[in-house]
């Protein structure tokens, strides 16, 4: 547990058992918030982070959900129970997953393997706790601050980034990209709906909002969220790229697209150290990239 500037503390949920992998942020004040919750097998750690920083069972006020996958929101019904007054906040397309989360369930097992049980399931959340953020919907924390949902598409279609303009803060999910272990920022493109240039065109609005600190989800605040963007947005295009122009030669041939993709924009900086390396491999996120931008691909050629 970290208490940075602003009332923000970040919570570390230790997916898998490892530290570092995906963290959450609660931004404390009358009303406080949590924003994402982890995977369902974090929710023990999580709550009783809550606890320990004095949010007690009755006190929390909102889990606010960046994206529907269950690394990010996995435990929001387990915690739903321990917190009877929280209200949970999500994407309008996250919202049924949450009432009947059994496809979610299903096609994450059905991406992660014989890895899923270390992710969980999801309990369902009953609709009268759940609240349909708009473009633009703002969560009252109290005292006047608040934090605004920004749509943001790209890495998911129901995924948003959460702005408190107050403190100028970002909380971008996964927009940006993944930076565990001292390794590099690098993107992150899952099946079954990333979509480069709505991704893009996110970068471009998210870095737009001019916020001075910025939280990706695996893990923690960027060193400086101007490099963050202008990194994210360099490495996605060309991986974006690389993976159209492969599947054009190499309909099909998912292998070939991830060459291409590794020559256009190497991991070889984001797996830099031992501890980075582990964190990477641990749920196969490079290959979940590679099907990300392959699902693309096809998507674009089946409606060219
Ligand atoms: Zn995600």
């Amino acid at each position: 547990m970290d208490v940075h500037p602003g009332d923000i503390t970040q919570i570390d949920t230790l997916l898998g058992g490892i530290p570092g992998m995906t963290c959450v942020q609660v931004v404390q004040g009358e009303s406080p918030a949590l924003i994402d919750c982890g995977a369902q097998t974090s929710a023990v750690t999580v709550r009783d982070a809550l606890h320990a920083m004095g949010i007690g069972a009755d006190d929390l006020a909102w889990v606010v959900l960046t994206h529907v996958h269950l690394d990010h929101c996995g435990a929001v019904g387990d915690l739903a129970q321990a917190f009877p007054n929280a209200t949970v906040v999500v994407h309008p397309r996250g919202a049924r997953h949450l009432v009947e989360p059994n496809r979610l369930v299903q096609g994450t097992a059905a991406l992660f393997g014989n890895l899923a049980p270390v992710m969980g399931g999801l309990l369902a959340v009953p609709e009268g706790r759940i609240v349909i953020a708009e473009d633009g919907h703002e969560v009252a924390l109290g005292g006047g601050r608040v934090l605004r949902a920004v749509h943001a598409p790209g890495h998911a279609r129901h995924h948003m980034a959460l702005l408190d303009e107050g403190e100028g803060v970002l909380f971008s999910g996964d927009a940006i990209g993944v930076q565990m272990g001292g390794g590099d920022l690098y993107p992150s493109l899952p099946p079954p709906e990333y979509d480069v240039d709505a991704a893009l065109e996110t970068l471009d609005a998210l870095e737009a909002l001019g916020a001075t600190r910025a939280y990706v989800s695996h893990a923690g605040p960027t060193a400086d969220p101007g490099e963050a963007f202008d990194q994210g947005r360099r490495a996605q295009s060309a991986m974006g790229q690389a993976a159209r122009e492969s599947w054009r030669t190499a309909p099909g041939d998912v292998e070939a697209l991830w060459q291409a993709v590794e020559q256009a924009w190497p991991s070889d900086g984001a797996i830099a150290t031992p501890e980075a390396r582990i964190r990477w491999t641990a749920f196969n996120w490079l290959d979940n990239n590679a099907l990300g931008l392959a699902g693309m691909a096809e998507r674009e050629a089946r409606t060219a």
